[in-house]
């Protein structure tokens, strides 16, 4: 005889615009919006990118306060600008060893051993996936490696998932065996991380048949979770159910590589080194710029890069407080890349820049790309079913990522103090 317990399950479609939810596309989301409350004005983060997501997730703060502050971003190692691939399984590890934390902050996972446990399921990069437990509370699985907690590693034969729709699909089989049945693990929370649609719409046209495909495929694991949700709920379980996605997209229609405007500016010698002690660093759409403390030409530099055409809009000093940044760890400004509303050959709107990656393929032209602070990119949906929140209801209020674990915990019965974000129940 099992007894009734309280859990959360949070399933996220990685990269799913809201404005491409309907009812032929995404029925089981749809359908979920009529059982739950949906999230109207839900945004993402700075930059808007699925390892700066994970973790605001995991921990339900801003990323000058966890310390992860880009898919790719720089540390101050010994004063030197190193730039980091944070989508690197080792990154985190590596951060504990240079700062003393891998992140700044608990995550849910820490809140939660002893009190019911975590398992996370990930089909997107392994340092998105280590973001939620880098310390090893709980349980992570991803193809580069799963752990229990202490971080002993599990062998469960996922090693060759592939990262899209059908890496999806048997991950969700994963998560649906171990995690979330009645008989299974029954982790207090549970987190199934797709990899699509995101993956197909850096490589098709948002709106383009491949990429529809991808955004059908996730809805439909989606479905496979809220039909073992419903089992766990006749069994009597109070399960607060959690779908959602970390950013939008937008369509790439210009690539710019910054360092090498700012080397042809004179202000480095040359592009794709930190040597001068100035280096940009590409999160899509969006860019983080670092610069030696030992340099005292850094308003210059972000005036000049504030004049750009290619550039958005560019936070320095005081102001990156307001996209959740701020000028600590060398970091100078955070610059978005410009964007305007014209719609792709599919008639999806939202196009612009990306900022070239240091040492890595530039984005292709006419594929999708986020990072930055545009209506589209800033666009991913939540929908929130269970106690506390109404059938068929549309909240409007300001809500984000870092607003997940303050409302996951209340739900357990375990407490979100030191959270930047607050409960949405
Ligand atoms: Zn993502």
């Amino acid at each position: 005889m099992t007894t009734a317990t309280r859990a959360a399950v949070l399933v996220i479609l990685d990269g799913m615009r809201r404005d491409l939810i309907t009812p032929e596309l995404t029925p089981n989301i749809c359908a979920l919006m009529v059982r739950g409350t949906q999230f109207a004005a839900y945004r993402s983060v700075f930059p808007s990118a699925t390892r700066v997501v994970s973790s605001c997730t995991a921990t339900g703060c801003q990323p000058r306060h966890h310390g992860l502050r880009g898919n790719s971003m720089a540390l101050l190692e010994n004063g030197q600008i190193v730039p980091h691939d944070a989508g690197h399984p080792d990154f985190l590890q590596h951060r504990r060893r240079v700062t003393g934390h891998a992140l700044d902050r608990p995550t849910m996972a820490e809140r939660l051993a002893g009190r019911g446990g975590s398992a996370v399921f990930s089909n997107v990069s392994p340092g998105a996936a280590y973001a939620h437990d880098p310390d090893g509370f709980g349980f992570v699985y991803h193809r580069a490696g799963s752990f229990g907690p202490g971080r002993t590693p599990l062998a469960v034969g996922i090693e060759d998932v592939t990262p899209d729709a059908e890496g999806d699909a048997r991950m969700t089989k994963q998560f649906l065996g171990e995690a979330i049945t009645r008989d299974g693990r029954n982790a207090a929370l549970a987190v199934l991380w797709l990899g699509e649609p995101d993956a197909s719409q850096h490589c098709h046209p948002l709106g383009s048949p491949g990429a529809n495909a991808a955004i059908a495929a996730a809805d439909t694991r989606l479905g496979e979770v809220m039909a073992v949700v419903a089992q766990r709920r006749a069994g009597g379980d109070n399960v607060l159910l959690l779908a959602g996605s970390d950013h939008g997209h937008q369509t790439v229609t210009e690539v710019i590589d910054v360092n090498a405007a700012l080397a042809e500016a004179g202000f480095k010698s040359s592009g794709e080194t930190a040597g001068d002690g100035l280096l940009a660093i590409s999160n899509g759409t969006g860019c983080l710029v670092y610069l030696s403390p030992t340099r005292t030409d850094g308003q210059v530099i972000c005036d000049f890069l504030r004049s750009q055409p290619w550039c958005g809009q560019l936070f320095e000093g005081a102001t990156l407080a307001g996209i959740g940044h701020e000028a600590s760890g060398g970091l100078l400004c955070a610059l978005t890349m410009r964007c305007d509303m014209t719609s792709n050959a599919f008639g999806v709107p939202g196009s612009g820049a990306s900022a070239k990656p240091l040492g890595a393929k530039p984005d292709r032209l006419g594929f999708g790309q986020h990072g930055g602070l545009g209506p589209w990119e800033q666009m991913p949906f939540l929908v929130a079913e269970g106690a506390g929140f109404m059938p068929g209801a549309v909240d409007t209020r300001d809500a984000s990522p870092i607003d997940l674990a303050p409302t996951i915990l209340r739900h357990l019965g375990v407490a979100a103090d030191g959270c930047d974000g607050g409960c949405l129940s």
